[in-house]
C-alpha cells in the first residue's frame, strides 16, 4: 500500500484538516487496511458530519478495540507514515560472504584473521588503523563488509536492560556486532550505526579482564554473563571459534555460568569443546507461525531443539527464551504447541532456566521495521506507549500471555527458573 493513496483517501474524506491531525488518521487507516486486509473505501464510509473527532475515535476504535476504552489517549502512537521501498529488507537467501573485509592493523596475525582470509579468498582485504569509516549507509547491506578490530573499551558491562523495567542481573561480554539473520524484531535494526559485522579478534583480552570483576547475579544462585546481545552468539562460530576457548575458561571458574544465547545450530565448536555444567546454551523459541514469518534465515524449532538434545547430551546444561511473544489470533495453541514440542524432545532435567517477554520495540524501531518489513504481521497486535518510553502490548494482555506461558513452562520444567525479561516491576511482582 503507498502512502500517497491513503493521504489522497483521508484527504478526500476530510479536505481542511492540519497537518497533525491528517497524520494521525493517515496513519490509523493505514493500520487498519494493512491488518485488515481491506480497501481503503471499506474503512470510513462517507458520512454526513464527519469530523476530525468522530472520525478519529472511530479509527482508534477499531485500530485497539482491546484497549481504546481504557487506555490513556496519550498512550496510542501515532507517527507520521513515511515508507522508502529502498529500505526494504533484502530476503533473498545467500551464504554469509563479505565483500570487502578490513582488519585493523594490531590484528593482522590474529587466529581470527588467518580464518577470515581462508574462509573469503574472494573479497577484497584492506588493512584499517581502526579510524576509517566502515560499512554501508543502508542496514540491509551491512553483510557485505565484515571488520576484524582489536577491541579495546567494551569488554564487559552489566546488561542495560530497559530503564526502570525489573533487572534479572545480567552480565554482558560484547563478543561482537550485527547478525546474519534478520528477525523482523531486532532492535539491531535500529541500534546499529555501523552497518557492517564486527568481531573482535582478542578474545583473550575479554578473558583476562573476568577474575578481577564484579558481576551481579540478580535471582540465580551465580552470575551469569553472556554473548548474544549484539549479535547471535553462535552464528559466526564456525568462523570464530570463541566456544572452543570459552568454555574451557569457564569450565575452571564454576562460581560463575556463562550463556551462549542463539537461534543458530552452529554447535560443532560447543561438542568439540566438550560438556560444561556451568556453561548454559540458550536457544530462543517462538511459535511456528512467528519463526517461519518473522525471523528470516533462522533454523525452524525442530532444528533448534535437536541441537539442543545435542549439546546436552555433550554435557551442557540449557536455557530458552520465548521472547518476543507475540499476540494474534490463535497464540495460545501455537505456543502451547512450542513447549510440547519441547517437552518431546528436551531433556527436562537439562533446563536451568527459560525467560519469556512479549514483544516491545522503540518508536524509532518501529519505523525501522514497518519499512523493512512491510508486510509484517507483528505489528498488527495494540501496542501502547508504556512506562520506559518502549511500546508493548496493554498490561491485560502481557498478564494474560504471562498467567498462561508461566504455569505451563513451570509445571513442563519443574526444576528451570522461569522469569520475566524487561516488564514492569509491578507486573513481575504478580508473578
Ligand atoms: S538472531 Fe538476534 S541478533 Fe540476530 S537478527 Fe535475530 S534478534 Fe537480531
Amino acid at each position: 500500500m503507498n502512502v500517497r493513496a491513503v493521504e489522497e483517501y483521508v484527504f478526500g474524506l476530510l479536505p481542511k484538516l492540519g497537518v497533525n491531525k491528517q497524520r494521525e488518521l493517515v496513519r490509523l487507516v493505514y493500520e487498519i487496511a494493512k491488518r485488515d486486509g481491506i480497501s481503503l473505501s471499506e474503512i470510513l464510509p462517507a458520512q454526513k458530519n464527519l469530523n476530525f473527532e468522530s472520525a478519529k475515535k472511530k479509527l482508534l476504535a477499531r485500530r485497539y478495540p482491546v484497549n481504546f476504552k481504557t487506555a490513556a489517549k496519550d498512550r496510542f502512537y501515532l507517527p507520521k507514515l513515511e515508507l522508502n521501498p529502498a529500505l526494504r529488507a533484502d530476503l533473498t537467501p545467500r551464504p554469509f560472504y563479505p565483500k570487502t573485509v578490513y582488519i585493523e592493523t594490531s590484528v593482522q596475525d590474529s587466529e581470527l584473521a588467518a580464518r577470515v582470509r581462508a574462509a573469503f579468498p574472494k573479497a577484497e582485504f584492506k588493512e584499517t588503523d581502526g579510524k576509517t569509516q566502515v560499512g554501508s549507509p543502508n542496514f540491509s547491506r551491512r553483510l557485505d563488509t565484515l571488520l576484524i578490530h582489536r577491541e579495546k573499551y567494551d569488554f564487559l558491562k552489566p546488561c542495560p536492560c530497559s530503564c526502570s523495567a525489573a533487572c534479572c542481573g545480567y552480565n554482558l561480554i560484547n563478543l561482537g556486532f550485527g547478525c546474519r539473520f534478520e528477525c523482523e524484531y531486532c532492535f539491531l535494526q535500529q541500534y546499529q550505526n555501523l552497518h557492517a559485522v564486527l568481531l573482535p579478534a582478542n578474545l583473550d583480552e575479554f578473558l583476562s579482564k573476568i577474575d578481577a570483576a564484579h558481576f551481579r547475579k540478580g535471582p540465580f544462585d551465580r552470575p551469569r554473563i553472556g554473548s548474544g546481545e549484539f549479535t547471535d552468539s553462535l552464528v559466526f562460530d564456525g568462523l570464530t571459534h570463541y566456544t572452543e576457548k570459552i568454555v574451557p575458561f569457564f569450565r575452571a571458574r564454576p562460581h560463575l555460568q556463562f550463556e551462549f544465547k542463539t537461534k543458530s545450530v552452529h554447535i560443532e565448536g560447543l561438542l568439540r569443546a566438550g560438556g560444561c555444567e556451568n556453561v548454559v546454551i540458550s536457544w530462543s523459541v517462538n511459535s511456528a507461525k512467528i519463526t517461519e514469518q518473522a525471523e528470516h534465515f533462522t533454523p525452524p524449532l525442530a532444528a533448534r531443539l535437536q541441537a539442543a538434545s545435542e549439546t546436552a547430551r555433550a554435557g551442557y546444561r540449557l536455557g530458552f527464551h520465548f521472547d518476543p511473544v507475540v499476540i494474534y489470533d490463535g497464540w495460545k495453541e501455537d505456543y502451547a504447541r512450542t513447549v510440547e514440542q519441547m517437552a518431546d524432545v528436551l531433556p527436562k532435567e537439562k533446563v536451568a532456566w527459560i525467560s519469556v517477554g512479549t514483544l516491545r520495540f522503540s518508536r524509532e524501531l518501529k519505523k525501522m521495521l514497518e519499512n523493512r518489513f512491510p508486510e509484517n504481521i507483528i505489528l498488527d497486535g495494540e501496542f501502547l506507549l508504556d512506562f520506559d518510553g518502549k511500546m508493548r502490548y496493554g498490561d491485560q494482555q502481557r498478564k494474560e500471555v504471562y498467567q498462561f506461558l508461566l504455569p505451563l513452562l513451570r509445571k513442563t520444567f519443574p526444576n528451570a527458573f522461569v522469569y520475566l525479561c524487561m516488564e514492569d516491576p509491578q507486573l513481575v511482582r504478580c508473578f
